[in-house]
């Protein structure tokens, strides 16, 4: 029910991975951090009952076989339960509490507030089809091997007895829904079929389930597909006359940014520093471009637009990429450079205890993204990080080439800064050794997307790629992408940008293919303020950096600044901040 909105990003998707809380405690750690510990336990307990679906995803499995129905009396069950929580929260002194549970503390009053937000004002229930979605949830325990497959088939077989319940109650909610989110209902729904009409039925043969057992698990899969066809064909059928414009309009979409984002900045001011950014990197881009013109284009005149410039230098230079076949082992090649540069620079300690595991794409995730990691949940630390490349395998020609322009010579290696080394993979890897569930669960998207930014730009300063202008300048466009989004989602949620205008900006300005301006177009009608946390988390993750570097003088290391950072786990930048550059930080200790 309150499950955030996953949209998996072309190659950047991270699935969010952190530890249990071991009950170890911190020298720093008095009478209410332990009390608040015990507290803390109760919190998730209390919200995995009321939100079976949510605690399944992040791997906590006691509540498998329940699917709850979406009707008044579970979300005022909902709001009850975050009042209480605020309640309980507001009894412990939180300038009493150890950082790491100072943290913890703002991120749960955050989160509660932030409950009762959703569901008394944004009320997303009302007008967003796509927000009703069982499908997720019976996949992925059909998918992830946490326990014995017939143990989570009997699980997916109760789990279904709602079904036609859950839709019936969607039907009476669902009023002039945005005709966007109501496409992405059926799109979704239609695309999600399979789990019921045929992957359950061929995981069902792999077990020695008896063979009645199975016939009626298998008439319940049945009758589950027919009432999600029929759900499609209501929503398709239904009259609309007044839907909800797609966009969410500048007051929710405040509130939601700061829900979500749990910046220091206001969304304005994000969006004003992304337009000043945009001006920045495109000058930056101009002068290298003047530089490269004539090594590939000789003397050939420089075209008077400077933009165009820019552009003509991009799409020269991206067709310098790997063959099809070659982009899995392209990658197992660059990430032992990408270690060895991090090491020789002194940039943060890697733990070689945790290695990532490159793997093919498993099949159920194929489709999408050409490369993504993915992590253990917050409930299984010890589990693998795999980094997992899609086959272009099977693509037409046309496809894999646009596909491997984007990620050419250079974006590759962007790509898997980015994703593993040292961008979201490394800092996972961190966040699991800060010993909070809270942080790995409402792990902050603007400090984990912004981390993997800033990592990039970190390594390009300091000398990647630095024989080759050809890498800054591709590093400019893709790092174009986290900006314009920005821009992109706040006028078009908050200043009725139009579409065009958005294609300009993207195309234009951002020197993206046409393909992948309608894909972002796409994004930002069925979603908002998530495009902020690229380039928010990356500006003030920089911005902190600075203000250290200006606390700790001589003192400042680069390397001291990371794992440190890092070591507050997924949390917002703000409070890690506030951790930072309050403590009389002693000089470094070496590693
Ligand atoms: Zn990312
Ligand atoms: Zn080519």
């Amino acid at each position: 029910m309150i499950k955030k909105l996953l949209i998996t990003a072309l190659a950047l998707t991270v699935i969010f991975i952190g530890c249990k809380k071991d009950g170890s405690v911190g020298p720093l750690q008095g009478k209410d951090d332990a009390a608040f510990s015990i507290y803390e336990n109760s919190f998730l307990q209390g919200l995995w009952k009321l939100n079976p679906d949510w605690a399944t995803s992040v791997g906590y499995h006691k509540y498998d076989s329940l699917l709850l129905i979406p009707d008044d009396k579970s979300r005022d069950k909902m709001i009850n339960y975050a009042k209480v929580q605020v309640d309980s929260l507001s009894r412990f002194d939180v300038t009493t509490l150890a950082d790491a549970n100072k943290i913890d503390y703002h991120i749960m009053q955050n989160q509660m507030e932030s409950i009762q937000w959703s569901i008394q004002q944004l009320k997303a229930y009302q007008w967003d089809p796509s927000s009703y979605n069982v499908i997720g949830t019976f996949a992925y325990i059909l998918n992830e091997h946490y326990a014995p497959l017939s143990k989570r088939l009997r699980n997916f077989y109760q789990k279904m007895a709602n079904i036609p319940a859950y839709y019936k109650e969607a039907e009476k909610q669902i009023k002039n829904p945005v005709i966007e989110l109501t496409g992405l209902a059926v799109e979704q729904h239609q695309g999600g079929l399979s789990v019921f009409e045929k992957d359950f039925a061929d995981s069902l043969k792999k077990t020695n389930i008896p063979q009645a057992e199975q016939k009626l698990m298998l008439d319940r899969a049945h009758l589950s597909a027919e009432t999600i066809k029929s759900f499609v064909e209501w929503l398709k059928a239904l009259k609309n006359d007044h839907p909800r414009t797609f966009r969410l309009g500048r007051e929710l979409y405040d509130a939601k940014f700061n829900y979500d984002i749990q910046a220091e900045s206001k969304a304005q001011q994000v969006y004003n520093a992304a337009v000043e950014r945009k001006k920045y990197i495109h000058h930056e881009m101009v002068q290298v471009s003047k530089k490269l013109w004539p090594k590939y284009f000789g003397s050939k005149a420089m075209p008077a637009d400077s933009l165009d410039l820019v552009a003509q230098l991009i799409d020269t230079i991206s067709s310098r990429h790997v063959k099809p076949a070659d982009f899995q082992s392209a990658i197992e090649n660059l990430l032992p450079k990408l270690t060895a540069f991090v090491k020789a620079k002194d940039l943060i300690t890697l733990d070689p205890s945790r290695p990532l595991i490159i793997r093919k794409e498993p099949g159920y995730m194929a489709g999408v993204a050409g490369a993504s990691m993915s992590s253990p949940g917050p409930y299984d630390k010890e589990g693998n990080s795999y980094f997992n490349v899609g086959s272009l395998a099977g693509w037409t020609a046309e496809k894999a080439e646009s596909y491997l322009r984007e990620y050419n010579q250079y974006t590759l290696q962007i790509l898997c800064i980015h994703e593993a080394i040292p961008g979201h993979y490394v800092q996972l890897v961190y966040a699991n050794k800060a010993p909070s569930l809270i942080k790995s669960i409402f792990g902050n998207s603007a400090m984990i997307e912004g981390w993997a930014v800033y990592s990039e730009e970190m390594m390009l300063d300091n000398g990647y790629g630095a024989d080759e202008p050809e890498m800054r300048l591709m590093w400019y466009k893709w790092h174009l992408r986290s900006v314009c989004n920005t821009i992109l989602d706040y006028a078009v949620h908050t200043q009725n940008m139009s579409k065009p205008d958005a294609m300009k900006l993207l195309t234009h300005e951002a020197f993206q293919q046409e393909a992948e301006a309608e894909g972002k177009w796409k994004r930002v009608n069925v979603t908002s303020v998530q495009l902020d946390s690229y380039f928010t988390g990356y500006k003030e993750i920089t911005d902190l950096r600075d203000a250290y570097k200006k606390k700790m003088g001589d003192k400042f290391k680069l390397k001291d600044f990371n794992e440190k950072f890092l070591s507050y786990g997924s949390a917002p930048v703000k409070y890690i901040k506030e951790a930072m550059l309050a403590k009389e930080v002693v000089a470094n200790t070496g590693h």
